[in-house]
């Protein structure tokens, strides 16, 4: 069965990737990518051959907008959208998902992500852990992987995983890194969910941020190493009581320090600032310590 890896062109090349499969029941989507992009989705299609209305099916990993955006679009071309419970009512009704968004990055919300509407209940389907999607000749399974979301869901297919966020951002030749945007990332649990998609023996996983990796436990070894590194240097700001915004130029000159080390240029270490921001990884490791620790 053939499966393609669309380059949706955000901001830059190799950022955020949307991946199509084609089953002998026509072609299934994994992740959309944001509204911003669709133009670009569907130029990707279009040169499978399919338009947006031949997308029967779409699958999730989780509803942040750089996976999930353009949903609601597929949907009102009569797609099913497949996501997990806690991610179901946000996708129905998202004006709170969108605004609050929209308090984060402000006038560049539209620019960003575009828009986002509701989806109609025909269309969304609540997946429960273990589920099977069965179209024509490809048998997906929806894993519950906690740790970068709580809603987050791994997809099995056969002896490879699109596994989204819990398998971090590993951009070019470059190192794996963790993407941590609040609210819930939770150490203990995205550790667990790691392993939980080791125990399925992958022979490749694919990446969101972006594309395929075939050493998949050296991958999960370091990602695991590097996120244990940036949960423990966050911690000390954190029981400082210390304001995120200040906390922010420092842990940035540290991740890209280690990026450095690891031999990346300049360019190549902007390219990781872009795609996982370093506030966002503040906000989201110091809200980790708050749950954890208490304020
Ligand atoms: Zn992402």
């Amino acid at each position: 069965m053939d499966i393609h890896t669309l380059d949706l062109n955000f901001l830059t090349d190799e950022a955020i990737a949307s991946f199509v499969v084609e089953s002998s029941d026509g072609p299934v989507l994994v992740e959309t990518g944001p509204h911003s992009t669709l133009k670009n989705l569907e130029r990707g299609l279009s040169d499978l051959g399919y338009g947006l209305e031949d997308i029967k099916h779409v699958l999730l990993t989780h509803i942040h907008f750089d996976h999930a955006g353009a949903a609601w679009a597929l949907a009102q071309k009569g797609a099913k959208v497949y996501v997990h419970p806690f991610g179901y009512k946000h996708l129905l009704a998202p004006s709170k998902l969108y605004n609050s968004a929209k308090r984060i990055y402000g006038d560049q919300m539209e620019r960003l992500w575009g828009l986002m509407e509701g989806i109609a209940e025909e269309n969304l389907i609540s997946v429960e852990d273990g589920t099977e999607i069965i179209v024509g000749d490809a048998t997906f399974i929806g894993w519950h992987t906690p740790g970068h979301a709580s809603h987050h869901i791994a997809w099995q297919l056969g002896d490879l995983v699109f596994a989204g966020d819990v398998a971090g951002c590993k951009i070019k030749q470059g190192p794996v890194v963790p993407p941590c945007p609040p609210p819930d990332i939770n150490i203990e649990d995205w550790h667990a969910s790691i392993d939980r998609i080791l125990g399925l023996k992958p022979s490749r996983i694919l990446l969101t941020h972006f594309g395929e990796v075939s050493e998949v436990e050296t991958h999960f070894n370091e990602l695991k190493e590097i996120l244990q590194d940036w949960a423990a240097w966050m911690k000390v700001p954190f029981e400082q009581g210390r304001d995120p915004r200040d906390v922010t130029p420092e842990f940035q000159a540290y991740a890209n320090g280690q990026l450095k080390a690891k031999g990346l240029s300049e360019k190549e270490v902007a390219r990781y600032d872009a795609a996982n921001p370093a506030w966002m990884s503040v906000a989201g490791l110091m809200r980790y310590w708050k749950k954890k620790l208490g304020a």
